[in-house]
């Protein structure tokens, strides 16, 4: 048990540990495995803390551990790593051997912190950070840990109401041809236009939406908003919607796609849904029926940003896909990075082999354009054609293009 005196007592350092993969033990190896590991975790740490730290289990997989005095940064800095040196070892479960890992969040304790809960909550911050980062890690608690946490608490706010206030609108970022450099679709990218912040880019709420459920009613608002616009388009320009895994748990969905583009009367073939491999990590059955009665219906499918995630060829065999779309961080780096050049050759050819369109992302330079002309994808999009632009400036675009083809067969 932690310290109970509701104050955060002694100055001191206190690390928040919490273990990698507990949920998997309990679900698959039972809640007896789960405790044993828990135990063995907590012997460990008492052995090897015990001169140094106080060692409290707070709850599930977490840990606390309290230094107590006025220790360096460094000393904090040296427990952490004695801490994290001891998943260098399997855990011995009635199961078998068991390997696992932590991540840590740190803080030290002020002399105005007047709650132990203050305390942990700059921990859990910290905690949150050293997450994010694959295999074991610690963070030490910063000040803009907590402004950020405030900004991201104020958006996940607004974003409820943001829908129904009519708050968001989309704007469109043509994908052309890479040989005729004629438009083929456009990309539909959702913004969001906040009454007091301004304008929000969609890294900046697309995962509050997916971590509050709001991104289902976004979601679904996208693919509407979508088809009425592009459905003004001259045929066959095509639009791309990007969609985000959990829009596939909703069993409705599939079904509101189609009932958008008969509403809108967008024939099927010029709608491409785009998304990324994290979908794969869903229910494989779920997706892939869904993948399959999109496909079914005439709908396109590309698989977005790829190259950067699992970039799993077992994907590309497993599921129906009708288009690869090249990450734009490669795009970035190829022309001064052999690695990255060989990387796109070898995601075209994969494309190629799989037979399906190859679109490379993120094109801002000629050279960029050439490189991956001469190595053959199908399709570009980037600032160099243009940066996504309203959905009254795609009508000017298409006007303009259909005048210039015109010029050039008369
Ligand atoms: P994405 O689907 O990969 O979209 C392409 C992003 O790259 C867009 O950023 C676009 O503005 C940017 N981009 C295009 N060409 C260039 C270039 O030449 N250079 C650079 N530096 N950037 C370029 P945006 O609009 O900020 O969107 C970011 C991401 O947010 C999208 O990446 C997509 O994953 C997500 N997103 C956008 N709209 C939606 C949506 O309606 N639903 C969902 N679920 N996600 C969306
Ligand atoms: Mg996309
Ligand atoms: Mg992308």
């Amino acid at each position: 048990m932690l310290p109970q005196d509701g104050t955060a007592g002694d100055r001191g350092a206190l690390l928040l540990l919490d273990l990698d993969r507990f949920k998997f033990v309990n679900d698959t190896m039972g809640h007896d495995a789960g405790d044993q590991l828990l135990v063995a975790l907590g012997q460990r740490l008492k052995h090897s803390l015990s001169s140094t730290a106080s060692v409290y289990r707070l709850g599930g997989d977490e840990f606390v551990i309290l230094v107590a005095g006025s220790p360096s940064h460094g000393k904090v800095e040296d427990i952490c790593l004695t801490v994290l040196s001891l998943f260098a070892e399997p855990f011995q479960l009635f199961e078998g051997q068991f390997w696992t890992g932590g991540s840590i969040g740190v803080t030290f304790i002020e002399p105005d912190d007047r709650s132990m809960s203050t305390v942990l909550k700059r921990a859990d911050l910290a905690l949150y950070k050293a997450k994010d980062v694959p295999g074991n890690s610690h963070r030490f608690y910063e000040l803009e840990m907590a402004t950020e946490a405030c900004v991201k608490s104020e958006i996940e706010h607004d974003l409820s109401r943001a829908l129904e206030q009519g708050q968001f609108y989309l704007e469109y970022q043509p994908i052309v041809g890479i040989e005729s450099r004629a438009i083929r679709s456009f990309e539909a990218l959702i913004r969001w236009n906040h009454p007091s912040k301004g304008i929000i880019q969609p890294d900046l709420f697309i995962a509050a939406a997916e971590k509050t459920g709001l991104i289902l009613p976004i979601g679904n608002w996208v693919v509407k908003t979508a088809c009425l616009e592009a459905a003004r388009w001259p045929a066959p320009t095509g639009v791309a919607v990007n969609v985000a895994g959990d829009q596939f748990k909703d069993r409705a969905f599939v079904g509101y796609i189609k009932a958008c583009l008969a509403e809108a009367g967008l024939a099927p073939g010029r709608l491409t849904i785009e998304v990324t491999e994290s979908i794969f990590s869903i229910d494989p059955l779920i997706i892939c029926e869904s993948l399959t009665e999109l496909r079914a219906h005439g709908i396109r499918i590309a698989l977005d940003d790829f190259g950067i995630g699992f970039s799993s060829i077992n994907n590309l065999r497993r599921f129906p896909l009708d288009q690869l779309k090249v990450d734009r961080s490669f795009t970035q780096a190829m022309l001064g990075n052999q690695r990255d050049a060989d990387l796109v050759d070898i995601i075209l050819k994969l494309g190629t082999t799989f037979q399906v369109a190859t679109t490379i992302e993120g094109i801002e330079t000629e050279g960029q354009l050439e490189f991956v002309r001469a190595l053959g994808a199908s399709e570009a999009q980037g600032f160099l054609i243009s940066r996504p632009v309203s959905a009254r400036d795609v009508m000017g675009i298409l006007a303009r293009e259909t005048v210039q083809a015109g010029s050039l067969s008369a």
